[in-house]
């Protein structure tokens, strides 16, 4: 019976958005198969009622065991053992690095094939189609599994969809080997600007390596508290790479997708990766010293010239007009 395993991750009893994502995705999926969906929750005291709410998503089942949480071995070793024991063909992840590394992992423990980066998949011939863009989004590949399949996908391509209620929960308990266990967790650190709702955002003032410096990103971040409201300061994955913003406020292709209102980009080439997390906004302003910047080709208004004198200005016009 194709079967369908879905890993979901779970933190401070809240379950990841893309998890849920995965879930509904696979629920779907196995319909299309004619088999079902299995959420798979490890964690340490996680409660069988919340566990239980995965159904609604649409688990017919929930497997959990105990075990850390957010680590790739246990889960590469729970889930491999689930497989052993047979019933299930694929395997469906959300995005992120957790579940590349635990993609990756179980691909080897189970010797199956694996899909990073999927932003759809089909049913056809009775059997899984993986798709994933190539070539900086210009291209889409498709992926068949001669056996067993593991489709990680893209951060956030997958709809959260409430289709069922509650799931029964089963409780098991694997035996993990000792590389399983090697990686501990020592501490958990917050990211700065992690709590900032970069995807609920209204107004998204985003800043890249044309801002010269991290203490650049206050002229971003003044421009976005003079707009007020839902306004939340955004970065490209350079200036995240140099360590001038954080990661969570990463927009495009290995970060986040948003659609504000507006997107203001300043001191940003306007790169593909960039792009296709932000060309769903409905109006995207650029500041860039080079008129060949390739972001002009997909902004609705260009301004020419240096962002370390237009940005103050603008705030200053912001609140003038506001006050
Ligand atoms: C696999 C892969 C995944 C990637 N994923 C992402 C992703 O998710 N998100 C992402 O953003 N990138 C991603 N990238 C990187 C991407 O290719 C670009 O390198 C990156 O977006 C460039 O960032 P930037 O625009 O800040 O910097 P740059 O390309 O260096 O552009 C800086 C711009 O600032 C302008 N500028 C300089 N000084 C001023 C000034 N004083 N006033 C006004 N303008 C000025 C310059 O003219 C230039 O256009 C990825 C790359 C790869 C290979």
């Amino acid at each position: 019976m194709s079967n369908i395993l879905v890993y979901a991750l779970h933190y401070e009893g809240a379950f990841n958005k893309n998890s849920l994502g995965a879930v509904s995705e696979a629920s779907r999926l196995a319909g299309e198969l004619g088999g079902e969906a299995h959420a798979v929750v490890i964690g340490e005291g996680i409660s069988d009622e919340l566990a239980a709410t995965l159904g609604k998503y649409g688990a017919k089942k929930v497997i959990k065991a105990e075990g850390p949480e957010g680590l790739a071995g246990p889960v590469i070793g729970v889930l491999g053992k689930l497989f052993d024991n047979g019933g299930y063909e694929y395997a469906v992840f959300g995005g992120g690095l957790l579940g590349f590394e635990i993609g990756a992992g179980l691909a080897a423990r189970i010797n199956a094939g694996v899909t990073m980066e999927v932003t759809g998949v089909n049913v056809d011939g009775g059997k899984l189609v993986a798709e994933r863009p190539i070539l900086g989004d210009s291209s889409i590949s498709t992926s068949r599994y001669k056996g067993k399949g593991i489709i990680i996908a893209r951060l956030n391509a997958f709809e959260i969809k409430e289709t069922g209620s509650d799931a029964p929960v089963e409780n098991i308990s694997v035996e993990l080997s000792p590389q399983a266990q090697q990686a501990t967790i020592v501490t958990r650190g917050e990211q700065r600007g992690a709590d900032v709702d970069i995807e609920g955002a209204n107004i998204l003032v985003a800043g890249g390596r044309g801002l010269g410096k991290a203490e650049g990103f206050e002229l971003c971040a003044d421009l976005a508290k003079a707009f007020g409201g839902n306004s939340a300061v955004a970065a490209t994955r350079a200036v995240v790479d140099a360590g001038w913003y954080p990661y969570a406020a990463q927009i495009g292709q290995t970060g986040k997708t948003v659609a504000p209102k507006l997107y203001l980009a300043a001191g940003i080439s306007g790169a593909i990766q960039h792009k296709v997390g932000m060309q769903a906004s409905e109006n995207i302003v650029a500041i860039n010293k080079d008129a060949n910047a390739p972001i002009f080709e997909f902004s609705d208004l260009g301004i020419v010239g240096d962002l370390n004198k237009i940005l103050p200005k603008l705030t200053e016009a912001v609140k003038a007009r506001k006050g």
